[in-house]
């Protein structure tokens, strides 16, 4: 494996770098862990993100080359794909009562057919899916999260950010993929019509009042 540099104190005034990786179920290989423990300093984000910062510029190429190895930088993954996650659930989690993680990859091809169909391949929802309502997943700061609520039955909330810093609200309570697909192909249909530049989906599904915005969560998230 290659190694990377770990900067002294003093060194890190002069880097001019960074490194984003998408961590894909929020997991980092073994040997990316080491790494990670052994250079820089690397912030995770609200989103499933990792950022090692702090990088020197003739290091960034081989912590890019590491990444890539590993499978953490990946240019055939769509934008939907690096910004959907999920908990493990079954079978692995005891408390779940719907799939996630199994179930992921067959969701993400479905939003991509629709992102697709209304014209928008390359844009993305940040989309989360966990087995209970414990949500490991961070369903609840997704500006799509389903949760499980019973085998192939979810509740889908809306309107969290890109940012991570808003929590959604419930949209639709204990349904199945036909009845929530048919409700994503029109709100991204609308979205895509309707929406302001670079407006993303969770604020443009509060903007029209799709769901109310969750300001407040002891009082608004029941509301
Ligand atoms: S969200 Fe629920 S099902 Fe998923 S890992 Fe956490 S406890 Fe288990």
């Amino acid at each position: 494996m290659q190694t990377v540099k770990k900067l002294k104190q003093d060194e890190k005034k002069v880097v001019v770098a960074y490194v984003k990786l998408k961590l894909k179920a929020n997991r980092l290989s073994k040997e990316l862990d080491t790494m990670k423990q052994n250079i820089v300093d690397c912030f995770e984000r609200t989103n499933q993100n990792l950022i090692i910062a702090g990088v020197p510029a003739d290091q960034k190429a081989v912590i890019e080359e590491i990444a890539r190895n590993h499978g953490l930088i990946d240019d055939k993954d769509t934008e939907q794909r690096k910004n959907s996650m999920a908990c493990v659930a079954l079978p692995t989690c005891p408390l779940a009562m719907a799939e996630a993680e199994r179930y992921l990859p067959s969701l993400i091809e479905k939003i991509e057919g629709l992102l697709t169909k209304h014209g928008v391949p390359n844009d993305s929802i940040i989309m989360r899916v966990v087995g209970c309502p414990n949500g490991c997943g961070r369903a609840m700061l997704a500006e799509a999260g389903l949760v499980g609520k019973g085998p192939g039955k979810y509740n889908v909330y809306l309107g969290g950010n890109t940012e991570g810093t808003r929590i959604p609200k419930l949209y639709l309570e204990n349904v199945g993929e036909e009845v929530y697909l048919e409700a994503f192909d029109k709100l991204i249909g609308q979205w895509v019509s309707e929406r302001n530049d670079g407006e993303c989906f969770g604020d443009f599904v509060i903007r029209k009042g799709i769901v109310a915005e969750v300001k407040v969560s002891v009082t608004d998230f029941y509301a």
